[in-house]
Parts: C-alpha cells; sequence; structure tokens
C-alpha cells in the first residue's frame, strides 16, 4: 500500500521552535511570516540569558543601550503580530513515531505531543557551576548567577564576582550600583572580556581584584559569609568576607535532551552546517545552543532567521511546493 499524502494534514505543524530566546523568536518571527504552522515551546525552568542582562549595548539600532527583559518582550510582540503560537512546556525527547509513514517527527512534551515536518532547537545555553563546597548549600541565599534578578539585596555590601569573561566584568559593574565593594576573582592575571568592559571595571573605583586565584569554597551558616580562594602562582589561601558571591564562568548548552539524536562537539554544543543543518535532516539548531566562535544576541537572530529559512524551503520541498 503506498504511503498516504500528509502533505496537507492540518494537525502537523510545518515546524515546531524549541526555545523561547532571541534565535528562537527570531525563527518564529520568519517561520509565522512565512505563513507555516508554527508553535514555539518555551522552557518553564529555563529563562533566555538575554532576559536577565541589564544592559546590551552591542545589539545594533539601540544607540544607549537596552534591557534585555524589554527587548526579548519586542521579539515576542513582533512574533505575535504574525499570530506565532507560543506555550511553555519542558521537551523531552524527538523521535520518529512508529504509527505515521515517512518524514513526521514527534516533539514529546510533559503536557503533549506536537508532530511535525521540521524542528529548529534554540534552546541557548545556561550558567556554569564552580562546584565547590558551599555553592549549592548557598545558592539562593547569597549565592547567585543573576545580577539583575538579585544585585538589589545587596545594597551596601561587600560581595564578590567569579569569573573574566564579558558576563563577569558586565554583571560586576552593574553590581556597583548596590554593592559597596566588588571583588572579582579572576583564574588568571588578565581578563577575557572586551576591552571598553575591563576600562570600565579598571576605572570603577568599587571593583577590586583577586587575580590568578580560584575560588574553593563559600562559608557561612545561614547565608554567605565569605569565601575562600587559593592564588594558583604563590599557592597561598585567603579568606575574603562578603555576602554575596555570583558566578559567571562561562555556559552550558542546554541540549542534553538531543544527545542521542544529535552530533555535538565534546562541550556538547551541537554541530551544524552554515544552513543551520544538524546530522538528522530537518532538525535545524541555532542561537547559543550550537558551536560556533561567538555567542551573542546578534548572531542569535542570524542564526534563528537562516533555520527559519532552511526548514521553509525543507518543507515546501517536502509537500511539492517549493519553486523550481
Ligand atoms: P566566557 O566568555 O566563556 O568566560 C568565562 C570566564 O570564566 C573566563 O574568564 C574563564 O576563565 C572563567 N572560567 C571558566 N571556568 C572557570 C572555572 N571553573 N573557575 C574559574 N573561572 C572559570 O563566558 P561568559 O562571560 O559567560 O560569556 C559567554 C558568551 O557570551 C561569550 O561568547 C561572551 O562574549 C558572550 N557575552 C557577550 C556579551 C556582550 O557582548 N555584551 C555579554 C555577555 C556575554 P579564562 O579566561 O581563564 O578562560
Amino acid at each position: 500500500m503506498a504511503n498516504p499524502d500528509l502533505s496537507q494534514d492540518k494537525n502537523i505543524y510545518d515546524t515546531v521552535i524549541i526555545g523561547g530566546g532571541p534565535a528562537g523568536y527570531t525563527a518564529g518571527i520568519y517561520t509565522s511570516r512565512a505563513r507555516m504552522k508554527t508553535i514555539l515551546l518555551e522552557s518553564p525552568t529555563i529563562s533566555s540569558q538575554a532576559l536577565v542582562t541589564d544592559s546590551i549595548e552591542n545589539y545594533p539600532g539601540f544607540p544607549e543601550g537596552i534591557n534585555g527583559f524589554t527587548l526579548l518582550d519586542s521579539f515576542k510582540k513582533q512574533a505575535k503580530r504574525f499570530d506565532l503560537l507560543s506555550c511553555t512546556s519542558h521537551v523531552s525527547k524527538i523521535i520518529k513515531p512508529s504509527d505515521i509513514p515517512g518524514n513526521i517527527y514527534e516533539v514529546k512534551t510533559e503536557k503533549e505531543n506536537y508532530r511535525t515536518y521540521s524542528v529548529i532547537i534554540a534552546t541557548g545555553a545556561s550558567p556554569r557551576e564552580l562546584n565547590i563546597p558551599g555553592e549549592k548549600e548557598f545558592r539562593g541565599r547569597g549565592v547567585s548567577y543573576c545580577a539583575t534578578c538579585d544585585g538589589a539585596m545587596f545594597r551596601n555590601k561587600d560581595i564578590v564576582v567569579v569569573g573574566g569573561g564579558d558576563t563577569a566584568i558586565e554583571e560586576a559593574l552593574f553590581l556597583t550600583r548596590f554593592a559597596s565593594k566588588v571583588t572579582i576573582i579572576h583564574r588568571r592575571d588578565r581578563l577575557r572580556a572586551t576591552k571598553i568592559l575591563q576600562e570600565r571595571a579598571f576605572n570603577n573605583n568599587k571593583i577590586c581584584f583577586e587575580w590568578s586565584s580560584t575560588a574553593v569554597k563559600i562559608n557561612g551558616i545561614k547565608r554567605v559569609e565569605s569565601i575562600e580562594l587559593t592564588n594558583i602562582k604563590t599557592d597561598e589561601s585567603k579568606t575574603l568576607s562578603c555576602e554575596g558571591v555570583f558566578i559567571y564562568i562561562g555556559l552550558n548548552p542546554n541540549t542534553a535532551v538531543f544527545k542521542e539524536l544529535l552530533n555535538m562537539d565534546d562541550k556538547g554544543y551541537i554541530i551544524t552546517n552554515s544552513i543551520m543543518g544538524t546530522s538528522v535532516e530537518r532538525i535545524f539548531a541555532c542561537g547559543d545552543c550550537r558551536q560556533k566562535k561567538l555567542r551573542q544576541i546578534v548572531n542569535a537572530c542570524g542564526d534563528g532567521a537562516v533555520a527559519a529559512y532552511s526548514a521553509q524551503q525543507y518543507v515546501d520541498e517536502l509537500k511539492g511546493i517549493a519553486y523550481k
């Protein structure tokens, strides 16, 4: 018996976008404008990095900078204007269902399962943990990964920031609005962050540095009271009094659920080609979850647009409506 023609089945999405950050919403704007039947699934537990960024200065079009929440909110409003459907749901798996022939994927979530011709993964990346004693115990009681969320609780207090990249320095600068002193603990003797951020940090009299040092333990009784460091050049130990520890030591991609399905690098970033195609046909990946050199909002949006365009071409071809 010949396979039934599923190409006009109203219950099957043209694409399911997984992830509600800049890459996901840009993909959503493009697929909705292309009139692809799309649903965007946002994670109930993972927030976009953009959402917790106080001021974004390098996204073009905003000469004064823009708050991350405001920017993402306008992405969402723009997508809604083109009738993008979205919901909050945790994706557990993508499978090829056995009860239906051919080219359909099923995106499984705890609430519902979504059948689709293509999938766009835009799950981003989440803050990495230090894995030192006291970190888990004092999470929410002085240990934080979000200055925008928690910074105001540290008015006139001494705090530390761990890390030397863009995020650590940007967030340390933001925290000087509240804290009396911000000590940046960095494992090397120079920062990785962009030069302009370095200049601002060096010129800020509330910021000081513990160079070539690693955090080894966070102490306290009910809340954080101090942090222990080791200088890796001299081997000397030191304890700094502080009431807050903000950790910004990079990101881990949110890709664990796709591990069995897609090719990834040794850090778990999804490997894609230039059209955002993954190792599986009609599954695309875009933004911070994919392997690439630079992770910025501007190129997450670019990735999202490319993934949407690629998905559209593949789905049109599959349905036999592609332009020749
Ligand atoms: P990142 O660039 O990977 O920097 C992580 C920092 O943490 C590095 O300084 C690293 O030290 C340090 N580190 C890593 N593991 C550590 C450990 N176990 N213990 C102590 N220190 C550790 O991460 P990020 O700052 O979160 O930035 C992620 C991406 O987002 C980057 O591509 C960044 O450019 C981008 N971003 C851009 C902006 C912006 O453009 N405005 C803002 C935020 C983030 P080493 O330097 O020694 O490796």
